[in-house]
C-alpha cells in the first residue's frame, strides 16, 4: 500500500518526476535529487515500510529482494569498480524520508 503524504509513494505514483535507472514489479531505483557521490542510487519498494526496525515479513522479503537486485543495478549504472550500500535507520543516521530506501553509493573512490 502506499501512503498519500509519502515523497516516495509520489514517486511511485508519478506525482513527483525522478530519474529511473532499474523499475520491476516490486522494487524502482531512481537517482538521488542531492548525490553524495558521482554515483548515488535509491532504491525502494514499490509498498510503504517506514523503517528497517519495523520490517514485518512481507518488508523483509522485499528487503532481501532489492538488495540483492543491488549487484547488477549498481554494475550497469557506473559501479563496476565497487559500491557502498546505506540504510539510514531514524534520527541519529538522519533519516529524513520515511519510506525504506536502501542508498547506493559508488563511481568514485569513497572516503570511510
Ligand atoms: P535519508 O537521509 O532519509 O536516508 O535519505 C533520503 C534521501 O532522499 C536524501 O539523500 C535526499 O537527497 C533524497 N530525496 C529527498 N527527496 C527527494 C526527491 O524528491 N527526489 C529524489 N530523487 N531524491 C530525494
Ligand atoms: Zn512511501
Amino acid at each position: 500500500m502506499l501512503v498519500e503524504d509519502c515523497v516516495f509513494c509520489r514517486i511511485l505514483r508519478g506525482e513527483i518526476p525522478s530519474d529511473k535507472v532499474y523499475e520491476d514489479d516490486k522494487m524502482l531505483v531512481f537517482r538521488d535529487i542531492e548525490p553524495k557521490a558521482k554515483v548515488h542510487l535509491l532504491a525502494i519498494a514499490k509498498e510503504h515500510f517506514a523503517f528497517l526496525s519495523d520490517a514485518d515479513e512481507r518488508g523483509r522479503e522485499l528487503v532481501s529482494y532489492i538488495l540483492f537486485k543491488i549487484p547488477e543495478i549498481a554494475r550497469k549504472n557506473g559501479c563496476a569498480d565497487g559500491y557502498r550500500v546505506v540504510i539510514n535507520q531514524g534520527a541519529d543516521a538522519g533519516q529524513t524520508v520515511f519510506h525504506l530506501h536502501i542508498h547506493v553509493l559508488g563511481g568514485e573512490k569513497l572516503p570511510w
